[in-house]
């Protein structure tokens, strides 16, 4: 936080600065034969409005940068400004490559940052030589008690975790930033029996019957879901008959992710992520992020999914929350980051795990010997060739994540020499919820809305599912609509209550209408079945009660203003991964532990089973990073 905190200060001097750029203009004029000197700014349009680039020359070369963009997307869009504005000084150059990941600010920078030479008189394209690719340094070899690969929310909680107890950490990430697919995620973080579920009126006993109705009629030959069951039925009979606070527990959590992941998830797996979920929040605490906001989610029984709020009390989301505060407790205790290094090699001694191998920037290798490897690379989805050869259907789809979920942790950790094996590799989400935006971008619009109130229609303005549903369900359930899209439609009570609908907004990503009809017309579908489809609606609200569709939560009746999103189904999340015990050890094809490899988050498998439930990947990181961590300090003895 104290990061962002600090570019927006950068930021604010820059604004400043930028206020002198007339005199700068004057100096020039009078110093023209010595070149140009003053600052200069240029704007262009970035994600989510302008990007201002302010560049400070003598002489006619770039002495310093600043950059502002104040609604570009957090963790990802700021981190990229800061990234380039260093790159642009230290070089002197415009020529330098953009961010992956954030590749619409990134362009922005750079069409600022030539307006601003333009508006010193210069020629942008004299700016424009392409960065020398550092001279290679050479090969270098460092050494650490614990190695980390991926600086997504796993590998730098596992690091965290690992310095906290006392060892030295080498966090190497393939990007020029870290975050990954983590930084992206906006819902929250589940989590059972927390103090924060205790804020809120217990009005779910619908979704819990409805868990307890489907575990019985759906998965009575699952003795894990079963023997879940059981125990929730007594919990829930013991709750009726005295209810005290909210009613949750780890079993219910195991049972809406058992009954989400299709009863294939690994038993142990799921308890230990559902044991260690409380905890996980009161440590998320302890290292200045909180998550206090609770509300109900797709495949949740209860409300369980926690998520951070601004000042103002609005939630926030989750992962560029969350993101920044990881980096800055990662800078606190020293660790070292190597960024633009991608480890394409598990260095093995006697049949242990003894580092990483992995390519720099500029060619040269990073050789990092270490007592512990832990894998954090996250998942596959973003490399469809892969995804394609373990699921054909989905050659060619759009995907929300990351340009670094490559599967390159799951390549390396199954070398021959390494030997690990894997789990529900063929098991790949699609998420029904992706926005299109007009820059081609994929954008994930978070379930969080569906959870708070909102409806799904299609184009001829009809609802057709249950929209808190699992991922799955609802995403088979759009395909079968026109065009395999929908409209995500929400009102001006949620639109108050939410920054992450005024960002859909402000990018551009939404119509809306005053009034149904006004609505019906900016989306181009029928205005009277739209106004019949959100009456019936509202009817349902009231008496609680979906007939149509059997969805449980309702919120409230949607009214006033009201914002329509166009989505479709988009790659989401690779259930599938290494397989490891609950110590994040990683296992090879008969369960034996592959000594000093550790794993975890989207890079392992057998925690989601077949569909990963809206809020269980953030747990996912948290408490399998926090153990991956621990683990391999323990064994770094
Ligand atoms: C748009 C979006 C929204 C989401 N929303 C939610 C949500 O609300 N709640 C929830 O629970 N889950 C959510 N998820 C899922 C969740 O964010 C991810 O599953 C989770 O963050 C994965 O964390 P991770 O640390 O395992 O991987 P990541 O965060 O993806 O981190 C992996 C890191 O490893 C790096 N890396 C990869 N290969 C290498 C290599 N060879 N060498 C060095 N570095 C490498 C990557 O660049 C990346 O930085 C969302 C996902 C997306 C895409």
């Amino acid at each position: 936080m104290k990061k962002l905190i600090a570019l927006v200060s950068t930021m604010a001097m820059a604004v400043s600065l930028a206020g002198c750029s007339s005199s700068g203009n004057d100096q020039s004029a009078a110093s023209a034969s010595a070149g140009v000197s003053g600052t200069f700014e240029g704007t262009a349009q970035g994600k989510g409005g302008d990007v201002t680039v302010t560049l400070t020359l003598t002489d006619s070369k770039i002495t310093d940068v600043s950059i502002e963009g104040k609604d570009e997307t957090p963790g990802i869009g700021d981190t990229a400004m800061e990234t380039m504005a260093q790159e642009i000084k230290d070089s002197g150059s415009i020529g330098v490559d953009t961010v992956s990941g954030a590749t619409v600010t990134s362009d922005a920078v750079l069409e600022a940052a030539a307006a601003a030479l333009t508006s010193a008189g210069l020629n942008p394209d004299d700016y424009k030589t392409a960065v020398s690719a550092a001279t290679a340094a050479g090969d270098v070899t460092e050494e650490a008690d614990v190695v980390v690969v991926g600086a997504g929310g796993a590998g730098m909680v596992a690091a965290i975790t690992a310095a906290d107890a006392g060892k030295s950490v080498i966090i190497l990430e393939s990007q020029a930033m870290g975050g990954g697919n983590s930084v992206r995620s906006t819902g929250g973080m589940n989590a059972a029996k927390t103090v924060y579920q205790d804020d809120n009126d217990f009005d779910e006993a619908a979704g819990v019957e409805k868990t307890l109705k489907t575990a019985a009629e759906k998965y009575a030959d699952n003795e894990t879901i079963s023997a879940l069951a059981k125990t929730v039925q007594e919990q829930w009979d013991a709750y009726q008959a005295d209810p005290q606070g909210y009613f949750d527990s780890t079993e219910l959590f195991e049972l809406d992710t058992m009954i989400g992941g299709k009863g294939i998830n690994d038993p142990e797996l799921v308890k230990t992520l559902c044991e260690n979920s409380a905890d996980a929040i009161d440590w998320l605490d302890t290292i200045g992020a909180s998550l206090h906001n609770v509300a109900q989610f797709g495949g949740a029984s209860v409300k369980r999914i926690h998520r951070p709020v601004n000042d103002e009390g609005k939630t926030v989301a989750v992962g560029a929350y969350l993101v920044p505060i990881l980096t800055q407790n990662v800078e606190d205790r020293g660790i070292t980051v190597h960024y633009n290094t991608t480890a394409n090699k598990i260095l093995m001694s006697d049949g242990k795990a003894a580092g990483v191998q992995a390519e720099q920037k500029d060619g040269s290798t990073l050789t990092v010997n270490a007592k512990a490897v832990v894998l954090a690379t996250g998942g596959f989805g973003a490399n469809n060739a892969m995804v394609a050869e373990q699921n054909p259907a989905l050659d060619g789809y759009i995907t929300t994540n990351a340009p670094g979920a490559q599967g390159q942790g799951i390549v390396m950790a199954t070398a021959e020499d390494v030997g690990a094996a894997t789990v529900d590799m063929d098991q790949i989400q699609l998420h029904p919820t992706v926005h299109v935006a007009d820059d081609g971008s994929a954008n994930l619009i978070t379930e969080g809305l569906r959870g708070d109130g909102a409806i799904l229609v299609n184009k001829e303005g009809s609802r057709f599912t249950d929209e808190v549903g699992t991922r799955d369900k609802v995403s088979a359930d759009e395909n079968a609509q026109t065009d395999g899209q929908a409209w995500l439609i929400v009102d001006q009570s949620m639109y108050d209550a939410s920054t992450v609908i005024q960002g859909y907004v402000t990018k551009g990503w939404t119509v809306q209408g005053d009034t149904v009809a006004d609505l019906a017309a900016a989306m181009g579908v029928d205005a009277d079945t739209l106004t019949k489809t959100i009456d019936d609606w509202n009817t349902c609200v009231a008496n609680e009660s979906d007939p149509d569709f059997g969805r449980t939560s309702f919120n409230h009746q949607l009214e006033g203003t009201m914002y329509a999103i166009l989505v479709q189904p988009g790659v989401h999340h690779t259930m599938g991964g290494l397989k490891i015990d609950s110590s994040a050890e990683v296992e090879k094809a008969d369960s034996s532990v592959i000594p000093g490899l550790f794993a975890a988050g989207e890079v392992t498998g057998g925690v989601h089973g077949a569909n990963r439930l809206g809020g269980n990947a953030v747990a996912d990181f948290v408490v399998f990073g926090r153990i991956a961590g621990q683990s391999a300090a323990d064994y770094a003895k």
